[in-house]
């Protein structure tokens, strides 16, 4: 009975006349008792010496199972539709006491039969009891419920039979073993195979316990770590000069840096946009050249590596030495090694630099804290620092190591004026010095000490060669450029532009997570798009808490999974996850709130086109990625792939068949996929009744009445019904749209006003904080305007905890969906918009009692070039 309706190929599918869900019930019975007996005949006259190998008593293999299944289900579905119709037929019918005898024991056997595979299955399941009133209903839900849940096995089942589940997630440092062998054709556009080597290590200490400055995960823009300024033409800010005294402000303990950092500036009324700015911006706009760098230059040879002096630098003394060499050269060639999966922001790990006669390979999680002396010679104009695609390294250089670049070229954007047609280094590294390097170690795990050779000989090459690349790129430069040194200027001045990037701290913000959706090209219903929304506020307040990257939390394609699936159970997030990662394994009951929750909005299915589909099939070009290293490309932007460039078939699955119009396109094999989709997507659709039957008019637009909510489940209303109700919609949206547009002015007119009034608001902040203590007090209290209308269950279960106040504290994620997230508003420049209940770690207890906020906002730095 509850075998799942696979519709038999080619048949087209005869919705049969059922009405009533006890009619339902009832002929469900009949078809049961058939199939059942046919099912003990056969196992019966099957040959005892088969039985060994056979797949299921009395099927041989799966293909016969599968073909007597189909069978039975379409016999059943046969006899189903020449049951009495609902309406004067049944009606005469049951006026015999016959008929109405046979259905009754008929309907118990059924019903017995459906509590034990419920029972099976670990579904409520009291079937029988036909006594209350409102019986019938909760038992369809019942049957409703355990189907989703046999359906949800299944389909993980299915999944991990077809392999879905396997080889997604990002390589964890599992064994520091000798380099395995991975083909990563998926990390390169268009590459041919490469063979690439992913070097782990198995428990690493996370270099983050040693950081004499704790790393800032908050939801706040980055300000610079800077604090003295090096070659400065314009003096550093008294704003950074003074850090070392805003450290002893004992109110400020509390409160995450930015803000203490954004509240002390109210009180001194420096300008903030200090803040914000870029050290050095006046020094990189007055940058002028030397005539020498824009003539034609003598190629200077590398010196061989077995000739070169190459030192490990790990202690404060040497790091001094090297700065001290570094301020004779004339150039010197740097490079960054990164890691970014166990970390929320990402750690550099290495840095490489080499002048003409030495290399050094720094330790910059040894020396974090150390090397922003590096910028005397960093900043000094007169030194040329040259970096191969400096793009990441930049940023990594301001995030971790507060150190600047005045003065760059950068061998990527010459080799792109150039046209040279390939730009990576090791392509330079061939055509320049014919050295074959290979970028095995590129996704290494750089935090790995003491650093194997192998990786130490590695990152050693990577700026080795640079110096003579750079003179030899220059030389081309000239020359293309015929004898002018207009190319050359251009590539000064595209690398003068990478150093002034600012590194940007990824921020929170109400509509983050659509960005990864639109990536994802995924079309959500409204319980599906909430969970999305709920997991990924979820994944972002854990990994900022935990410092550890999205990624590590959990994957982008298992959240998709989980909110595509939206299962009932704890045990049906696990099973969307494989390999588990250890923070779903450890809050899987918080996920399954943040689920049930979803589950509970209304069902309104979001209407997609054949495009995401096509998109799916049509783009096998995937960029860069990384398992480490998410920082050059958003995660989002890669589909599910497996390694060896297959399209998962989770990703078919989750397609809309209804909408594909030309399956012309697909494979057998797809067009398959499709079909077995198809008749997975409802359950019921073969009992439910199309037009042409009588359902009260009534009843179907009641939403008291279980007809109405199986209607808008399942799609059952004709068409035309369905244009009037899109209809009657459109219309009523128009109308709220009209007082929306009222409100919106109403809005943008109060938000000039506070624009207008920002020292006023400035002042009110600083007023607020001026009696100590009491600032985080008048923080808590003043919030409270727009809070989304709340979870009633979990209200109820807040309500509770509330009353319970013995109880010690357990760790409740913070619920996104009730706060708001007028946060740093991207899309305005200039302004960022300070939302204070997003502060630090312990809001979420805090807006239990007061859901809210307060904003400030202020005017930030020159925007970015
Ligand atoms: P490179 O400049 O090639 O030495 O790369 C510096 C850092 O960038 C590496 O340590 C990685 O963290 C990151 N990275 C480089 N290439 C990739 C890639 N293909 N995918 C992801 N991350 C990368
Ligand atoms: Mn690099
Ligand atoms: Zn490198």
């Amino acid at each position: 009975m509850l075998v799942l309706p696979i519709k038999p190929n080619g048949e087209e599918e005869k919705p049969s006349a059922v009405v009533s869900c006890h009619s339902h019930v009832q002929k469900l019975e009949m078809d049961s008792s058939n199939s059942d007996k046919q099912n003990n005949n056969q196992s019966v006259n099957e040959d005892p010496a088969g039985v060994d190998n056979e797949f299921c008593p009395g099927f041989k293999d799966v293909d016969a199972f599968v073909k007597y299944g189909l069978g039975t289900v379409v016999a059943a579905t046969k006899a189903s539709a020449s049951l009495p119709q609902v309406g004067d037929e049944y009606d005469l019918y049951r006026s015999f006491p016959g008929f109405q005898e046979f259905c009754e024991t008929q309907g118990d056997g059924l019903l017995h039969c459906m509590s034990q595979i419920m029972h099976h299955h670990g579904c409520r399941a009291h079937m029988r009891d036909r006594n209350k009133l409102t019986g019938l209903e909760e038992r369809f839900d019942l049957v409703v419920d355990s189907n989703d849940v046999i359906l949800e096995k299944v389909g993980i089942l299915l999944d991990d039979a077809a392999g879905v589940n396997r080889s997604q997630q990002p390589v964890m440092p599992a064994g520091f073993q000798p380099p395995k062998i991975v083909v990563s054709s998926w990390n390169r556009k268009v590459q041919k195979q490469k063979t690439f080597r992913l070097l782990q290590a198995k428990n690493v200490t996370r270099p983050q316990l040693k950081f004499r400055e704790k790393v800032d995960n908050s939801n706040t823009p980055f300000t610079p770590k800077i604090f003295v300024k090096p070659n400065a033409i314009k003096p550093l800010p008294s704003y950074f000069t003074n850090k070392h005294i805003r450290k002893e402000r004992p109110e400020d303990l509390d409160v995450p840096a930015a803000l203490a950092d954004f509240i002390h500036q109210q009180r001194t009324q420096e300008h903030v946009e200090d803040m914000f700015a870029h050290p050095y911006q006046y020094e990189l706009d007055h940058l002028a050249l030397p005539e020498n760098l824009l003539s034609k230059p003598e190629p200077q040879m590398y010196k061989p590596l077995a000739e070169t002096k190459c030192s490990f630098i790990d202690t404060l003394e040497d790091l001094v030495a090297v700065n001290e060499k570094l301020a004779k050269t004339s150039e010197f060639a740097v490079d960054l090694e990164h890691h970014s999966y166990r970390s929320f922001l990402g750690i550099t790990c290495l840095m490489q630099i080499s002048t003409r006669d030495e290399d050094f390979i720094i330790d910059t999680l040894e020396l974090r804290s150390e090397l922003y002396i590096l910028n005397e010679a960093f900043t000094d104009p007169a030194i040329v620092k040259v970096f191969h695609g400096a793009d990441s390294d930049i940023e990594w250089l301001q995030k971790d190591l507060g150190l600047y670049i005045v003065n760059m070229f950068d061998t990527h954007q010459a080799s792109r004026t150039l046209n040279l047609g390939r730009h990576s280094l090791d392509h330079l590294l061939k055509l320049f010095c014919n050295v074959d390097s290979d970028k095995r170690y590129q996704l290494a795990d750089w935090r790995i000490r003491p650093l194997p050779d192998e990786m130490f000989q590695y990152a050693r090459a990577d700026t080795h060669y640079l110096l003579y690349v750079y003179d030899r790129l220059r030389v081309d430069l000239w020359e293309v450029g015929n004898g002018q040194p207009a190319l050359l200027q251009m590539v000064w001045h595209k690398s003068k532009d990478i150093s002034l990037k600012k590194y940007m701290k990824p921020l929170f913000t109400e509509d983050s997570y659509m960005d990864l959706l639109r990536k994802q090209k995924k079309a959500f219903n409204t319980q599906q798009l909430t969970a999305f929304r709920l997991l990924y506020g979820w994944r972002d307040k854990l990994a900022r808490q935990e410092d550890e990257s999205t990624g590590y939390v959990l994957p982008n394609h298992m959240m998709i999974k989980i909110s595509d699936i939206l299962p009932k159970e704890p045990q049906g997030i696990i099973a969307c996850c494989n390999p588990v990662p250890p923070l779903v394994r450890q809050q899987v009951n918080e996920l399954h709130l943040l689920v049930q929750q979803a589950r509970e909005m209304p069902l309104l299915k979001v209407r997609h086109a054949w495009g995401a589909m096509h998109w799916l099939f049509l783009q096998p070009e995937i960029p860069l990625f990384g398992p480490h290293d998410t920082s050059r490309v958003s995660e989002s932007d890669i589909p599910s792939f497996t390694p060896d460039g297959k399209i998962y078939l989770k990703s078919i699955v989750n397609i809309n068949y209804d909408t594909v119009k030309d399956p012309g396109h697909l494979t057998v094999a797809q067009q398959k996929a499709c079909r077995v989709v198809e008749s997975f997507q409802n359950p019921f659709r073969m009992y439910l009744p199309s037009n042409d039957i009588h359902i009260s008019k009534n009843a179907k637009f009641d939403p008291s009445t279980k007809i109405y909510e199986i209607s808008n489940r399942w799609k059952l209303q004709s068409v035309e019904q369905q244009q009037k109700e899109v209809e009657a919609k459109k219309k009523a949206k128009e109308e709220a749209k009209a007082v929306a547009g009222v409100e919106r002015k109403k809005a943008k007119q109060s938000y000039q006003e506070s624009l207008q009034n920002v020292a006023t608001v400035r002042q009110q902040a600083s007023e607020s904080i001026k009696p100590g203590g009491k600032k985080r007090e008048r923080v808590a209290s003043e919030t409270g305007e727009s809070t989304p209308k709340p979870n009633k269950k979990l209200m109820k279960a807040a309500v509770k905890k509330n009353e319970d106040s013995t109880t010690p504290l357990v760790f409740k994620p913070y619920d996104y969906s009730q706060s708001d997230f007028k946060v740093f508003a991207g899309t305005q420049p200039h302004v960022f918009v300070y939302v204070l209940s997003d502060f630090g770690h312990d809001i979420s207890q805090k807006s239990n009692a007061c859901a809210g906020n307060r904003s400030m906002s202020f005017f930030g730095g020159k925007s970015e070039r």
